[in-house]
């Protein structure tokens, strides 16, 4: 008897969780009701997108300056500051933390000519501003606790507080390009969402390609992994070296590369994150699959 009305409670909560949700559904939907036009994938353009996921994730395992993946990360015990880990993860962040932020600027203004935004002078006004909150971050603030995040306390929002588990798995300059980037998109955003209508239309683009639901907090984060990406891709111009493209671009996002993938509300599982920003940006999805070091030999 107790497990046959248990298991009706859960029948019904499922109805009802598949109720609320579909109801939120609707309302995303009719709320965004305009004539805009949808962005779609070809079918030969999702076999390049699930490509292009395999050469990251391939290089995750290939380079011995991967991002360790953020699955990887939570397991890990906590990791002292002075540990030399973390030591050299906070100096690589606090040193990249200048260049990132022109980078970041240069990414959102493009952002906003591509959508659009930069005919609307309230909104070339917005951006303004929040170049002027970018601008204004001083200091990456290493912490034990933060673990395996980084994050913006908007009330301190000079600082990116940033886990020196996370300070330590990210290897790269390219890694910790991006996930600078990804926190001074938030800051850039900053406590009124001042960008919503840019960070809306890239959600709502990135639904379309993908198929997932991707508004709200999601568009959000989505969108400050976009412009980590656009961010790593414009320093890899920047600064050309011997390893090839595909490793370097890879380095932006493969601490998504998880085994264990889930997500929550606010946030896509990371294996959905790399598939919305790539679907987002199909000159990655091209760059990652054409110039691997194995295409590069003769
Ligand atoms: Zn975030």
């Amino acid at each position: 008897m107790i497990s046959f009305a248990s298991l009706r409670l859960c029948v019904k909560c499922f109805f009802l969780v598949l109720l609320i949700s579909a109801s939120t559904v609707a309302q995303t939907k009719s709320g965004s009701h305009t004539s805009r036009a949808r962005a779609s994938m070809s079918a030969e353009a999702k076999a390049l997108l699930d490509e292009a996921i395999g050469v990251v994730c391939t290089q995750a395992k290939l380079d011995p300056k991967s991002s360790v993946a953020i699955d990887e990360m939570q397991a890990r015990p906590s990791l002292p500051i002075q540990s030399p880990e973390a030591r050299e993860g906070a100096e690589r962040a606090q040193r990249l933390l200048p260049l990132t932020k022109s980078l970041m600027i240069a990414s959102l203004e493009q952002l906003a000519n591509e959508y659009g935004f930069e005919k609307s002078p309230a909104f070339r006004q917005r951006i303004k501003q929040a170049i002027a909150r970018v601008n204004s971050v001083k200091r990456v603030r290493p912490d034990m606790d933060s673990r395996d995040n980084a994050s913006v306390y908007l009330s301190r929002p000079h600082v990116i507080t940033f886990g020196t588990i996370f300070l330590a798995g990210l290897r790269s300059d390219e890694g910790m390009i991006s996930v600078l980037a990804h926190e001074l998109m938030h800051i850039a955003d900053g406590d009124n969402d001042s960008l919503r209508p840019l960070v809306s239309a890239i959600g709502n683009k990135a639904s379309d390609l993908t198929g997932l639901e991707i508004h709200g907090q999601r568009s959000e984060e989505v969108t400050c992994d976009l412009i980590g990406a656009m961010a790593v891709r414009a320093f890899i111009t920047t600064t050309p070296g011997y390893e090839s493209l595909a490793r370097r671009i890879a380095r932006s996002v493969q601490h998504n590369c998880v085994e264990l993938d889930e997500g929550d509300e606010d946030h896509l599982s990371p294996r959905n994150t790399i598939r919305a920003l790539l679907a987002l940006n199909p000159v990655l999805v091209r760059e990652l699959i054409n110039d691997r070091e194995d295409r590069k030999s003769p």
